[in-house]
């Protein structure tokens, strides 16, 4: 199917709104079917193999299918804010971050615009882009949406945000997220199935952020295992602390996780047999790790 006609009836994601995003609808995303960008530039806060030394190139796009609560950026998530890309102005700064140094294109919250971008990776790739390139997804992508990505998306960078229904109803209003979410992980692992890293940096591969929440522990054990169990050292985990809670949250998503709490998880995760995963050091929680988006 046509690029641009995956838009007309929109099933990119698993809320499966099926608006016509090419004649002015928009969806739960709020997006049109043009590209929105806030941020494109070099980023140094990823895991090691991502951010390397010289940084990703981390292309944030505005507007989101999830829309969790607690969103950190909800400045950028919940509007069609940015400025707007066509797949040849995206192929254009991908190779615009090589040249200034970027280990890899990082494509963050892309779900919704995956169209655009995979036209702008066959663009970049035929003049000249030799980086890897980075799907860094929430994981609500349908499972034809991850295989439409097949052979353009190096590395996969999936959350699994949570194990239980309940917790995905109630924080990101997606009760399915869990399944959907592990389906679209598995896509992902058959396409990447062993993680190839050079020089530092990740070729190919799959890592899966469980970030964990206050009072949420249980879960997250839940989650690690179930991926463990599943994949084993196939994978990369990347264990995140770094909960924020913004104003408004009430309890327990109020207060930042604790050190005994994320202490607990990374033991869990040891002890279960853990190897190829990534953990954060305290002082991530700084909400200047939130980067600064241009509106
Ligand atoms: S990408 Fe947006 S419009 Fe399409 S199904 Fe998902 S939320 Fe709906």
């Amino acid at each position: 199917m046509h690029s641009k006609s995956l838009y007309s009836r929109c099933e990119l994601c698993e809320r499966r709104c099926r608006v016509d995003r090419t004649a002015g609808r928009v969806g739960f995303c709020h997006s049109l079917d043009t590209m929105r960008v806030t941020r494109a530039a070099l980023h140094f806060w990823e895991e090691p193999i991502i951010s390397g030394t010289r940084g990703s190139g981390t292309i944030f796009f505005s507007g989101c299918s999830l829309g969790c609560v607690y969103c950190q950026n909800a400045r950028i998530s919940r509007s069609a804010v940015g400025e707007e890309y066509s797949p040849e102005r995206l192929a254009e700064d991908m190779l615009r971050l090589e040249r200034i140094g970027a280990h890899n294109i990082n494509f963050v919250t892309p779900t919704h615009f995956a169209p655009g971008i995979t036209e702008a990776i066959r663009l970049a790739r035929h003049n000249g882009l030799s980086i890897p390139t980075v799907y860094n997804t929430g994981s609500y992508d349908t499972v034809d949406t991850v295989r439409s990505l097949e052979g353009l998306i190096d590395v996969y960078l999936p959350d699994l945000k949570y194990y239980r229904p309940e917790s995905a109803e109630k924080l990101s209003y997606a009760k399915d997220y869990p399944l959907v979410a592990r389906a679209a992980i598995a896509e992902m692992v058959r396409q990447r199935p062993e993680p190839v890293i050079e020089e530092g940096i990740m070729r190919s591969g799959v890592i899966v952020r469980v970030l964990l929440l206050p009072s949420h522990l249980a879960e997250a054990k839940l989650s690690v295992k179930y991926l463990y169990d599943t994949y084993g050292s196939n994978i990369y985990l990347s264990l995140m602390n770094q909960y924020t809670p913004m104003p408004g949250m009430t309890s327990p998503l109020d207060r930042k996780v604790t050190h005994a709490e994320y202490s607990e998880l990374v033991d869990y995760a040891e002890r279960i047999g853990v190897v190829n995963a990534f953990i954060q050091e305290d002082g991530t929680q700084s909400e200047s790790f939130i980067p600064d988006f241009k509106l």
